[in-house]
């Protein structure tokens, strides 16, 4: 079976140039506003720092700029809240993103709900869960509002399929199985607890990977024909699912690297340009 290739780094290239068009015409009609995305980054962890620093590259790539706080491993919740409140209030700044994980002694869900809903262009507040969950408007989780857009750009059908969720993480597994019920398809959530993941994810028309286990999910649990996203990253270029054997059964994959990754910053700063358009009001939504 030759499978179609989910293939992010294009997607992701070519919006880049619609957003770059979009950034230029926001400054022409607003006395030269750019777009800023404020970046947080709390502490020494070396993955979240590259993270942090790819996030600045894409921002300037389309002619955003990026305000980068770095703060030190010991903050508190409570600085760290007094931060991001800084940052709601500067007329400047149109979106914040905390990078995930930050250090054991900070609440993060405290921190992630202290960001203004109308800044929250990385999907993380409880409220912009509810209200995406309910279908209303909100900026979704951006490695899950990835995929959707990576799906919706190769008309992947969705509606009446059966979409099985590994992972149940607040900014990836949850808000995905939501996305996926409100394109209409039946899902399933699967987690450490669930007794016979096998079986279920056999039964799979659409499998999602976020265990964050390399290479956890086998080929041969995937059924023939399935649509097979790998959100996982992890040294050695593998993903959460053995893609390598995997792929050869699917009708479509997402590759790692080049899959979901690219398309989780990209929703990023497309969710950014949103907000800085809505504020000057230029969006239509
Ligand atoms: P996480 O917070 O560690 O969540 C992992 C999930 O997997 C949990 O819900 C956990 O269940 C479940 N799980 C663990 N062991 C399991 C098992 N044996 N069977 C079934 N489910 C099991 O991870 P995350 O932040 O969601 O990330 C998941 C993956 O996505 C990681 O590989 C991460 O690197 C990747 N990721 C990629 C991007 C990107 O931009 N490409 C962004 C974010 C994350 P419990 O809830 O029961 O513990």
């Amino acid at each position: 079976m030759t499978a179609l290739i989910l293939d992010g780094t294009s997607l992701a290239q070519s919006t880049e140039e619609a957003l770059s068009l979009r950034v230029e015409r926001l400054k022409s009609k607003t006395d030269q506003r750019t777009p800023i995305l404020a970046t947080i980054l709390v502490g020494n962890d070396p993955s979240s720092a590259t993270y942090v620093r790819m996030k600045g590259n894409a921002c300037r790539r389309v002619g955003m700029e990026s305000l980068q706080v770095t703060l030190p491993e010991q903050t508190t919740t409570e600085e760290l809240v007094a931060e991001i409140e800084k940052l709601n209030q500067n007329p400047d700044i149109h979106g914040i993103l905390l990078q995930h994980p930050v250090p054991a002694q900070i609440d993060e869900r405290v921190c992630f709900d202290t960001i203004d809903i109308e800044k929250d262009v990385d999907g993380v507040t409880s409220l912009g869960f509810g209200r995406m969950s309910l279908g209303e408007k909100a900026y979704g989780s951006a490695t899950p509002a990835g995929i959707m857009r990576l799906l919706e750009h190769h008309e992947i059908p969705l509606s009446g399929k059966h979409a099985v969720v590994v992972g149940r993480s607040p900014i990836l597994g949850k808000p995905m199985a939501m996305m996926l019920l409100n394109a209409n398809a039946t899902v399933t959530i699967c987690h450490s607890k669930t007794v016979d993941l096998i079986s279920l994810i056999q039964q799979a028309d659409i499998i999602v990977g976020a265990v964050g286990m390399p290479e956890f999910i086998k080929a041969d649990w995937i059924k023939l024909g399935a649509v097979v996203v790998d959100a996982g990253y992890h040294p050695g270029k593998i993903g959460d699912i053995d893609l390598e054997a995997a792929k050869g059964r699917s009708s479509a994959y997402t590759p790692v690297p080049g899959g979901v990754g690219p398309m989780t910053i990209n929703t990023l700063i497309y969710q950014t340009v949103d907000a800085a358009e809505r504020k000057h009001g230029l969006s239509k939504s």
